[in-house]
């Protein structure tokens, strides 16, 4: 006889064998002394129930056929797959973005709706705009993998995607993580270089064969025409611009060769090339191709080519032969590019205004944006006097009190719209040496110390899969904390870091994971992250918890793909960040490069893993204002904000597609194909054909 402790048999209760069973495991795990002696009574209490099972003479075939319709073996699945999700859910990443369950407030039922609605959008788009649907048969010439390669679906999302119209309207909150030259688009910045007459462009090869246009490096500068030999010519067979003299003193006279001069003889040798077709300019407006605009600006031959060298091909990006050193030497090469034609005096007062435009058009609030600040001088507009880091500095407070001037006298808008500025992290390269990082970190500190409401953090940049890691720092990084710490100078670390699939600092050693480092240094946010989730240890340092703020990770998902960490959106780990508990933020890392935005960050977010939802959006905009470098009462106020931008962007998507495309909670496709062909415009031409072509065949 069973004792009492012990449970009974199922043919002595009621009860199916599945319950009595779990309530066995559930006794089990309840009573301390269940051992291996306890282990064997269950086996035998279980035997006995089988031998007088009467279902066991059935053949198993006909037993089969009876258990498919056992409700209660069906119902015990439910329960604990419901158990599962019901977990799952109430320890979502995003749940305090949602709003209360039994919450029957408008701003609430338009929330409920919204998060309905956009979800019904996606999965419409999933498979009609993109049409990449399971089959046995080759997809058609039309079809696109939605969340699949940014580059080759930019097109598509720019022109046909209604889930990206709404991820424009999306309040985003703040950008935490965007290189300071890289807001604005080639083509603005060229035209503006127009202008410039003391502008100079020089190679690291002599154009004088087809091949060497292909594999050249071109680099702006402003500089004084008395310095520069009037003859040099960059297309002659005796130009002596290369990679490994052009610091050289004595070469400067030889190889800067007037920007004008070099359009002029580009654009005579190759009459028939490439042309940015022209559209009218509203100077008004900000001006990006990148965005899903067509461009307004005509750009000549040279100038279509010199674009080229700026921003990342789908080829360069995503080419067969490809490596992940290959597309960032050419990142670098397209960084450079950009450099010389915005850092002079002209253009970087006019510049911080624009990329203000620019940020508000995308709905950021606030920006913390990243010079690299180890050149120490930019040339102001005769290419003779110099502006050091200072003056620069005193620019960018200037441009934006300019700016907020400007709002302010405009009745037509809100001072909400742009509230708070810019401030700025100090970047330097890693690649550099001890005693140059010493007086980096000395110049920071003396430049916070000038502007302690501009300067917020500092930050190490580079490939981190080249020497050095952050550990490679140590003594000057722990010395610049604790001057910092003295001094009462708040300067946090925001490095770049995981942003790797090897995660080794340059080395082969997988000890030397700026991660471990960024940890041990206190930073207080890191850029990327994409190795973290290899370091369960550390992402407990990461997370955010009752009692820990834990580490912001700033994802760049757009920059992780077209630097080859992954080969689309549906493969990027910040789904994994958010469900570990550790906090996020969107960004767009280097706009201008990549040609994304941050409306194109937030819609790949949405689409690149199926548990993103309208609050998963709203939790990412909280995030960048909690964690942003702003003071408390404004990290307050900037929250407030958003939740008044977030109510009337909720209501807009429930007036503009409810009653347009949904039936029920799902889309009526009807109405949906007829609403699609009404609201979308055509689909322009693909800029970036015209910019990458290649190299036209001479005259
Ligand atoms: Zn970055």
């Amino acid at each position: 006889m069973p004792s009492e402790s012990e449970p009974k048999p199922s043919s002595e209760s009621e009860e199916s064998p599945a319950s009595w069973w779990s309530k066995c495991i559930s006794t089990m795990k309840r009573t301390p002394s269940a051992g291996r002696g306890r282990k064997i009574s269950i086996q035998i209490g279980k035997q006995r129930a089988l031998d007088m099972d009467p279902d066991k003479d059935l053949k198993s075939r006909d037993l089969f056929e009876s258990k498919l319709g056992d409700a209660s073996a069906i119902q015990e699945y439910d329960k604990a797959y419901s158990a599962l999700l019901e977990a799952e859910e109430n320890d979502a990443w995003d749940r305090k973005a949602r709003p209360k369950s039994k919450s029957r407030s408008l701003s609430d039922t338009n929330e409920r709706r919204a998060a309905t609605i956009i979800h019904a959008i996606r999965e419409y788009e999933r498979r009609v705009t993109f049409g990449n649907l399971p089959s046995e048969a080759i997809p058609g010439a039309d079809t696109l993998d939605m969340g699949g390669q940014f580059l080759t679906n930019k097109e598509r999302i720019d022109a046909r995607s209604e889930l990206f119209r709404i991820a424009k309207l999306v309040p985003k909150g703040a950008l935490l993580h965007l290189h300071f030259n890289a807001e604005l688009d080639p083509d603005r910045l060229l035209k503006e270089a127009r202008e410039m007459d003391n502008m100079y462009i020089r190679s690291i090869l002599p154009l004088d064969n087809t091949k060497a246009y292909a594999e050249t490096e071109m680099v702006f500068s402003v500089l004084d025409p008395n310095d520069i030999n009037t003859d040099v010519d960059i297309f002659s067979s005796g130009y002596t611009g290369r990679a490994d003299n052009w610091k050289k003193p004595e070469m400067q006279k030889e190889i800067w060769m007037k920007w004008s001069a070099f359009k002029s003889k580009y654009n005579e040798k190759f009459p028939g090339g490439d042309r940015q077709a022209p559209t009218p300019i509203d100077t008004k407006k900000p001006v990006r191709i990148c965005d899903d605009e067509p461009a307004t600006i005509e750009l000549d031959p040279a100038e279509t080519w010199l674009k080229s060298k700026m921003i990342l091909s789908q080829e360069e990006a995503y080419g067969q032969t490809q490596t992940v050193n290959g597309v960032w030497a050419r990142f670098n090469q397209a960084t450079r590019c950009f450099k010389g034609l915005l850092n002079y005096e002209e253009v970087y007062r006019w510049y911080i205004g624009e990329a203000i435009e620019q940020l508000i058009k995308e709905k950021i609030m606030y920006a913390e944006l990243r010079p690299m600040l180890l050149d120490k001088f930019i040339p102001a507009n005769n290419g003779k006097d110099k502006l050091d880091n200072a003056t620069q500095m005193r620019m960018i407070t200037e441009g934006v009190a300019a700016k907020q001037a400007q709002i302010e006298a405009d009745p037509q808008r809100s001072d909400d719209e742009f509230p708070f500025g810019l401030k700025i992290v100090y970047c330097t390269p890693r690649s550099i040496p001890k005693k140059m990082m010493q007086e980096e970190m000395k110049q920071c500190i003396e430049l916070k110390e000038q502007f302690p409401n501009l300067i917020c953090g500092f930050d190490l940049v580079g490939a981190e899969d080249r020497p050095n890691h952050i550990g490679f720092y140590k003594e000057e990084l722990v010395a610049f904390r604790k001057t910092c710490e003295t001094k009462g100078l708040h300067i946090p670390f925001l490095f770049h870091a995981g942003e790797t699939l090897l995660d080794t600092g340059g080395s082969g050693d997988p000890n030397k994971s700026n991660l471990f480092a960024s940890v041990a240094l206190k930073a207080e946010r890191i850029g990327h992250g994409f190795a973290l989730m290899k370091h369960p240890h550390l992402v407990e340092k990461f997370k955010r918890t009752p009692t820990q703020k834990g580490i912001c990770v700033e994802l760049c998902p757009i920059s992780n793909e077209l630097l080859h960490l992954c080969r689309n959106i549906k493969e990027h780990p910040f789904p994994e960040l958010l469900a570990a508990g550790v906090p996020c933020t969107v960004n767009s890392d280097n706009p201008s490069l990549f040609r994304n935005s941050m409306n194109h960050e937030f819609y790949q977010i949405m689409v690149g893993a199926p548990t993103m939802s309208l609050y998963s959006w709203k939790q990412l905009a909280r995030w960048s204002i909690e964690y942003s470098c702003l003071s408390s009462d404004q990290i307050k106020r900037g929250l407030s904000i958003l939740e008044e931008s977030w109510r009337t962007f909720c209501k807009d998507i429930v007036d503009r597609y409810d009653k347009a495309l949904m039936d029920g909670d799902e889309i009526n496709d009807k109405r949906a194909e007829l609403f699609y062909s009404h609201q979308l415009k055509p689909q322009p031409e693909s800029q970036e054909g015209q910019a990458q072509e290649g190299i036209p065949e001479e005259d």
